[in-house]
């Protein structure tokens, strides 16, 4: 079935589709394969070429996983998630991974990488194993439809019919559609009686308005203590490094957070985002320190003592945006000129104007819920024999690999169940002959 012409309208039969080859569809074509050596193991894609996701993820370097992954690594139905991940441990990740041949390390942050620092070398690596293992793999096999069948389902494509006894849905989100996720497995999984909870981009840079400094300041990067309130009520708070942008601000500590503000806005609700760019410092403590500088230095410019504090250009432009002359000197600064730039330095209100958009979005927030979901094999409640995998399901982790260790772990999870199912399935056969 590789690579047929669009003119040939074929009818083939599967034990085990799976539609989506991106990372959770290939661990789960995998897994099955392991599981079954027998079974018909069908990958169908409608890209050109499979993994384009694979290849772009972590800088083209693949954040595979992280050091530690628990739960609150995720955002989704964290009890079943907890769930989820216990079927798979990072240590047999990391044995699967080598396995494959995908030697690993360590970052200093937690976030592991091919030894290679290639994606490719991830991708190609599973590309081996499932087409090695004799996984019929059928790339710009585009599905339009799913429908159940007596036998099982029958999955419609690009190129005829596929009868199928299992079916794993892996088609992804929405995230980077020029990859081939472009939202349509969410309409399949309605066809087939899901729900799918309201989606939205996440892990997204988010836009300033035009008035902002941050065009002076693109390609800086701080840390701040970023708070989301939703309808004035602190929904998200976390630490880490912001960029500034010629757009707005990125980084990581804004790309975790950005699925608060593009779910809250999303539901019409209002979302307010603060900054204090002194972590670990209340404004009492550097209203101190502020003062003690103005006695000990009373010459020194506004801007330089800052400077101690944050960077110096963003200093300057907060000095600015606070209508503050950078360079009086501590002396002359009026005490509501100094409260106000101590309040902007520590609860500085981000005026958000929008989100990236799905084309710079890492991931999805939102989708089929893990409700409706057996955590043990990642089937269907609702649909024996359907499976649904990877980022599909509303699950989202958080920037460091974890997006990959939820594909990974579902994808595997649903492979190894669909197969056993089928070994199920032949046993009174089997005992029969
Ligand atoms: C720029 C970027 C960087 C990232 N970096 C990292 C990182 O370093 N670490 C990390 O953990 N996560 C990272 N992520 C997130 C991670 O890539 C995804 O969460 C993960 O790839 C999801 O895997 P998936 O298999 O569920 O979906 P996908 O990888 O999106 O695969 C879904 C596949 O289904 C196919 N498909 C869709 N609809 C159909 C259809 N109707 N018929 C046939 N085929 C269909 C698509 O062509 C696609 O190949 C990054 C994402 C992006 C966009």
């Amino acid at each position: 079935m590789e690579n047929p012409t669009p003119s040939a309208h074929k009818t083939s039969t599967a034990d085990v589709a799976i539609i989506g080859g991106g990372a959770a569809g290939l661990a789960a074509a995998i897994a099955a394969r392991e599981h079954s050596q027998d079974a018909r193991i069908y990958l169908l894609d409608g890209a050109k070429s499979l993994g384009a996701k694979i290849l772009v993820s972590g800088g083209g370097r693949c954040n595979v996983t992280h050091d530690r992954v628990t739960p609150k690594d995720f955002f989704g139905n964290r009890h079943i998630i907890r769930n989820v991940l216990a079927a798979c441990s990072l240590e047999q990740t990391i044995a699967w991974l080598t396995s494959l041949g995908v030697g690993l390390k360590r970052e200093d942050t937690g976030k592991m990488f091919p030894t290679t620092d290639k994606a490719r070398t991830v991708l190609n690596a599973l590309l081996a194993r499932a087409r090695d293992s004799g996984v019929t793999v059928c790339p710009d096999h585009r599905v339009n439809e799913v429908t159940r069948s007596e036998s099982g389902f029958q999955v419609r494509h690009r190129y005829g019919l596929l009868h199928a006894a299992r079916l794993i849905l892996a088609t992804g989100g929405q995230s980077l559609p020029k990859t081939g996720s472009d939202g349509f497995g969410y309409r399949l999984a309605r066809f087939l009686g899901h729900h799918v909870t309201p989606t939205v981009p996440a892990l997204v840079p988010l836009l300033l308005h035009h008035s902002m400094f941050h065009t002076t300041l693109s390609g800086l990067s701080q840390e701040v203590v970023l708070t989301t309130q939703v309808d004035g009520r602190e929904a998200d708070r976390r630490t880490g490094s912001l960029l500034w942008t010629h757009f707005g601000i990125s980084g990581p500590v804004v790309m975790d957070a950005s699925r608060f503000w593009t779910l809250a806005t999303n539901q019409g609700l209002r979302v307010d985002l603060y900054g204090n760019f002194v972590p670990g410092r209340s404004s009492e403590a550097l209203k101190e320190w502020f003062i003690r500088q103005t006695v000990e230095h009373p010459k020194r410019s506004l801007v330089r003592t800052l400077s101690l504090l944050v960077p110096e250009r963003f200093a300057e432009s907060l000095c600015r945006h606070s209508s503050c002359d950078p360079q009086h000197i501590m002396a002359q600064v009026a005490r509501t000129d100094r409260d106000r730039l101590l309040n902007a330095l520590t609860r500085f209100r981000f005026p958000i104007e929008g989100d990236r958009g799905w084309n710079f979005a890492e991931v999805t927030a939102g989708g089929v819920p893990l409700e409706e979901i057996d955590y043990r094999t990642m089937e269907s409640k609702l649909l024996p024999g359907l499976y649904l995998v990877g980022e599909l399901l509303d699950c989202d982790g958080r920037i460091g690999g974890f997006n990959f260790q939820w594909a990974w772990t579902t994808g595997g999870l649903a492979g190894r169940s669909a197969a056993k199912s089928l070994l199920a399935r032949n046993r009174p056969q089997e005992a029969h002959d």
